[in-house]
């Protein structure tokens, strides 16, 4: 994926993962707030042509490398463009489970249960202040871990992949749930998409 970018359709229609997370959350989420951080990435990279082949990856992970008037735009809206396309991939109606395989073999040996794993990446969604994400991340070993990033920040420059990732900007709940981040947390429990985390695990060693 590289310039232009564009909106990648969610896989989903915006009320299908109601009634954990609504309709109108998830409509302005992806058409409003993606959309801006597509629009924002590609207007960046509108007068650089030699990085219009750049992978979304490559740009954010070498920032350092980019025309310092861009750097931040790209820092901002390239991280909002990978980070929803996971989030959005990262659920699905009803949640699809984590099956019996390497995934969860490495979460319960990371932290006893999976249950328990869950009550750690809560625990990192609540801590983050402002504007962030929570992490589960994989390194080059298949060693698992959480991580959390300020505002759209991803992963990469740590060498890290996203196994799932949970976004815990106001937008992502406040319609529906108001400043209750941790009822949002418990809601989005159902609805995580097992089967591509266990995909990007697999595809991360
Ligand atoms: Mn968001």
């Amino acid at each position: 994926m590289n310039y232009k970018f564009k909106l990648k359709p969610l896989p989903y229609a915006y009320d299908a993962l109601e009634p954990f997370i609504d309709a109108k959350t998830m409509e302005i989420h992806h058409g409003k707030h993606l959309q801006a951080y597509v629009d924002n990435l590609n207007a960046a990279l509108e007068k650089y042509p030699e990085l219009q082949n750049w992978p979304l990856e490559k740009l954010l992970g070498n920032l350092e490398q980019l025309p310092e008037d861009i750097r931040a735009a790209v820092r901002n809206n390239g991280g909002g463009v990978y980070n929803h396309d996971l989030f959005f991939a990262y659920m699905a109606p009803g949640g699809k489970p984590l099956n019996d395989g390497a995934l969860k073999a490495a979460i319960e040996s990371e932290w006893g249960s999976v249950d328990e794993f869950l009550a750690q990446m809560k625990a990192a969604g609540l801590s983050v202040f402002g504007s962030g994400w929570a992490w589960l991340v994989s390194d080059a070993n298949g060693k698992l871990s959480i991580f959390k990033t300020p505002n759209q920040d991803t992963p990469i420059p740590a060498n890290l992949h996203p196994v799932l990732n949970l976004d815990v900007w106001e937008h992502a709940y406040y319609l529906l749930r108001q400043n209750r981040r941790a009822e949002y947390i418990d809601n989005w429990f159902n609805v995580i998409n097992w089967e591509k985390a266990e995909e990007c695990y697999a595809a991360s060693m």
